[in-house]
């Protein structure tokens, strides 16, 4: 064996922390060059991605021109978040193609997605600070739980149905809104923790606003909520005065699916 090869040999086995550093580099560049090729094909997919939803993006822009701007949905802040938010990652595959058709389509569960408008309007009227944290009764998909998380300090949302939940989540954590906490169970009794809200949206029709939602409303806190027992209920605003009273104002009529609970309607 030349002597210079043994000198390697040597070297190599005496350095072994030298060694170490060299395969760490050596990894080191290789995840690098690993990483690179991974960036370089999120681009690609990233890309392709925009690709495909600039349909969407063209429908949102007409839908936030035409149904909420055109119909008085002057707020700033909700025209940007409902222009951003892709609703189509909400809505169930098979209607993905109407995810911006001016009406509620169906989800998972029998429930409902709300139609944009209603969305927007009802965000309106709750009228959100960044300061504040807001409880809402039925997450459903999600989607009014992602407009309500751009405007708050945090969203505090229950459903009943485990799926429901279990699903919204997913798509908010891939959509990076991490001020939300999300419960199942029965939100007609309110929040499970002993707390207020300066804020409250309901999502579905309750018979009356009962004792529990507005116990959790902080002073000068408003609740919007569907209420009536028929088929077209009146959508309210409900505002709680210093002195504890509760002033009441009829927004318009709607059309909302029940809420099944202890302060709600029964199941059947
Ligand atoms: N904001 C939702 C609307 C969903 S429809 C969206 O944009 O998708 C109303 C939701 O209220 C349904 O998912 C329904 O399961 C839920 N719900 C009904 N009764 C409830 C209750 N007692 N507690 C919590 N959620 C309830």
């Amino acid at each position: 064996m030349p002597p210079y090869i043994l000198m390697v040999i040597l070297f190599l086995s005496l350095s072994s922390a030298e060694t170490g550093i060299l395969s760490f580099v050596a990894v080191q560049s290789t995840l690098k060059i690993g990483l690179q090729n991974d960036g370089l094909a999120a681009i690609i997919e990233f890309m392709k991605d925009e690709g495909r939803q600039d349909d969407f993006a063209l429908s949102r822009q007409q839908m936030v021109k035409n149904d909420l701007k055109g119909r008085g949905i002057c707020d700033a802040r909700i025209v940007r978040a409902m222009g951003q938010i892709p609703r189509e990652l909400f809505v169930p595959k098979s209607y993905q193609s109407q995810t911006y058709s001016d009406g509620p389509l169906p989800i998972d569960c029998g429930q409902t997605i709300s139609q944009p408008y209603i969305v927007a309007l009802m965000t309106q009227e709750l009228r959100v600070g960044p300061d504040m944290d807001v409880l809402e009764i039925g997450t459903g998909c999600g989607y009014q739980t992602a407009v309500l998380s751009k405007l708050a300090r945090r969203v505090y949302t229950i459903e009943r149905f485990a799926e429901l939940s279990l699903s919204a989540q997913a798509v908010l954590e891939e959509l990076g809104i991490d001020n939300v906490e999300f419960r199942t169970g029965d939100g007609s009794c309110g929040w499970p923790e002993n707390r207020t809200f300066e804020r409250i949206m309901v999502t579905a029709a309750m018979p009356a606003v009962g004792e529990p939602l507005m116990n959790q409303l902080a002073e000068g806190g408003i609740i919007i909520a569907p209420v009536g027992e028929s088929s077209i209920q009146r959508l309210v605003a409900y505002e709680k005065k210093k002195d504890e009273r509760i002033a009441e104002r009829f927004i318009c009529d709607v059309r909302f699916v029940r809420v099944i609970g202890r302060h709600g309607f029964s199941e059947s």
